[in-house]
């Protein structure tokens, strides 16, 4: 396969004889690290002891792969539960790095790496570079934000394994970015997909082009886009585009990633069990089916989530890949089994809105209306007044509005636009409320 720019090579590994293992000894690893890890959370956390022993499931019942369905489920609600650390299967002296999820104020959760745990990290994100055709000769440009978020430190560890030149840009100031990447020959851009989109066109503003700078690879994840995207940031960046799927519970980015083959994206599975599950009953759905994305971490020492719901919707293959690799592949998410929206990277509960809402006083008829400007999410609340939140002024209700905005900000983190409408303006359903307009097409 050959990009604009560069030469990729199929068959390129970054850890070969794991990359490209039998099923047997795919299976093998899994059926020791599982039985490892249930009987390493049944002495050290509290929750899976109970969880196990409500269930009536002994730590012997667990003997392979097979028996991972005997198993309780663990949810994000469970992470909020025992935050900070009551999931945490090591002692603290020997974690060395926390992380949390963007979640917001009240919904944050913590999570928590060994050493060991951050060297099979670095393993894995350098093996997603290796399989786009990167090597220690490029510039690896991580626009990922660094800090509690897993996406910038993630792949900053990947690329130093690698050996490459990595570039800790973090996100923001996208001026700089560009000026950066020209300057520095940046030859692979690591970000979320909507800041790539932001980047091209910031590049055109500034009148250059893709032949100006040096970038020949992308990797974007962390939040959903589709294939006219990938098409669109192709094109603007002149770079070949990968995706990259990961979540902070599990590890961070490189749970799961692209090959050149592109079809779908293999799942790190000596260190990561994936099942699909039917949301509703929980049984577990064969291979092409739709259904929620469970995992479980097999080798994770400070944080080894069992059966974790990630409430994204996909399918996975068992079918050889061209490429050689030898882990099963999972699509794109396909959706969410809950309500949640991504906006600029955040996580956004419609149900934190009308909390803002009711505590303000308000009535519960709005409706939320995502779309993608410029390249950019943004989000508008429309509220109905009534008889107890009403003005007849134009300042009046700007006055209110603003109110709104302030708070929806303050408790989600992301600003909102918030218009009033008259009373009983929102249309009414029959059924269950439409309380997302998500226009952004992705
Ligand atoms: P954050 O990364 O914003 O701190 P999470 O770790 O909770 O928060 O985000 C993980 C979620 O992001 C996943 O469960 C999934 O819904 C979404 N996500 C991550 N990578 C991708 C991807 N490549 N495509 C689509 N959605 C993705
Ligand atoms: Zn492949």
């Amino acid at each position: 396969m050959k990009d604009k720019k560069g030469v990729a090579k199929v068959g390129n590994y970054w850890q070969q004889e794991i990359e490209t293992a039998s099923r047997e000894q795919i299976t093998k690893w899994q059926n020791e690290r599982l039985v490892n890890t249930v009987k390493r959370v049944y002495e050290n956390v509290d929750l899976y002891r109970r969880r196990m022993d409500e269930a009536g499931v002994k730590v012997e019942d667990i003997r392979s792969v097979d028996d991972i369905v005997k198993l309780p489920f663990t949810c994000k609600q469970d992470l909020r539960d025992t935050y900070p650390y009551g999931l945490f299967a090591v002692d603290l002296k020997d974690v060395v790095r926390l992380h949390a999820s963007s979640g917001t104020t009240g919904k944050q959760i913590v999570v928590g790496y060994t050493q060991n745990d951050l060297d099979i990290w670095d393993d894995i994100c350098a093996r997603q570079l290796v399989a786009i055709g990167a090597t220690k000769a490029d510039k690896i440009h991580v626009s990922y934000g660094y800090g509690l978020f897993t996406g910038g430190l993630g792949l900053h560890g990947g690329s130093q394994r690698l050996g490459a030149v990595t570039i800790p840009v973090s996100s923001g100031n996208t001026a700089r970015q560009i000026t950066i990447m020209k300057d520095f020959g940046s030859t692979v851009l690591c970000c979320t997909p909507s800041y790539a989109m932001y980047l091209g066109e910031s590049l055109e503003q500034q009148g250059l082009t893709a032949d100006d700078i040096s970038l020949k690879y992308g990797i974007f994840g962390a939040e959903p886009w589709t294939e006219e995207m990938r098409a669109h940031i192709e094109k603007k960046l002149g770079i070949k585009a990968f995706d990259i799927y990961g979540l902070t519970e599990i590890m961070g980015p490189g749970v799961a990633y692209e090959c050149q083959e592109q079809s779908g994206m293999h799942v790190n599975e000596d260190h990561f069990i994936i099942e699909i599950i039917n949301p509703e009953t929980g049984e577990p759905v064969p291979d092409g089916e739709k259904g929620e994305i469970v995992f479980s971490c097999i080798s994770k020492e400070a944080f080894p989530l069992l059966r974790y719901r990630t409430r994204d919707i996909g399918v996975i293959t068992h079918q050889k890949c061209a490429c050689g690799r030898t882990f099963v592949r999972m699509s794109k998410p396909m959706g969410r089994t809950d309500d949640m929206l991504i906006i600029r990277g955040v996580n956004v509960f419609p149900s934190q809105i009308e909390t803002v809402l009711l505590q303000k006083g308000y009535s519960p008829n709005y409706q939320i209306i995502v779309d993608r400007v410029n390249n950019l999410d943004t989000l508008e609340v429309q509220v109905e007044m009534d008889e107890n939140n009403f003005s007849d002024t134009v300042t009046g209700i700007s006055k209110m509005e603003n109110a709104l905005q302030e708070a929806i900000k303050s408790l989600l983190g992301v600003a909102a636009k918030v218009k009033l409408v008259s009373p009983k303006s929102i249309e009414r359903s029959i059924g269950k409320a439409v309380r997302i307009i998500d226009k952004r097409k992705i």
